[in-house]
């Protein structure tokens, strides 16, 4: 048997998480070790190793994941102030889990990183 990447085992409901919302194509459950007073994950259910290997198909299940991500700001009450959504890709910007995500940070200021 193949061994799971832990956002799988998640997915799958093997591993305990806080699941936010769920449907037959992203999952969104809180981070272990929140940066922000909200920090959800957020993930396509299928595997995407991260940013180097999204194509044509994956359109529309990162264009969810975006929307997901907007609606569940709005439910956590963190819209009117503002969040961030941040997804890392490989070592030089910190990914430590080898399975696509976005960062959904917010509920309190997060300073600016860009500029
Ligand atoms: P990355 O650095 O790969 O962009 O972010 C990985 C995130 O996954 C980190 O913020 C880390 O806290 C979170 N994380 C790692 N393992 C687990 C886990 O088992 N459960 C949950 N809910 N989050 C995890």
């Amino acid at each position: 048997m193949n061994k799971k990447n832990i956002f799988q085992e998640i997915i799958l409901g093997n591993i305990k998480s806080k699941i936010i919302y769920q449907d037959k194509d992203i999952t969104a459950f809180n981070d272990i070790n929140p940066k922000a007073l909200v920090h959800i994950i957020i993930v396509p259910n299928i595997y995407i190793k991260n940013m180097n290997k999204i194509n044509k198909k994956h359109i529309f299940i990162l264009g969810k994941m975006l929307l997901v991500s907007s609606k569940i700001a709005k439910k956590k009450k963190i819209s009117k102030n503002g969040y961030r959504i941040v997804i890392n890709c490989n070592k030089y910007a910190g990914q430590e889990v080898f399975y696509l995500h976005m960062h959904l940070l917010g509920g309190n200021y997060l300073g600016n990183i860009v500029s």
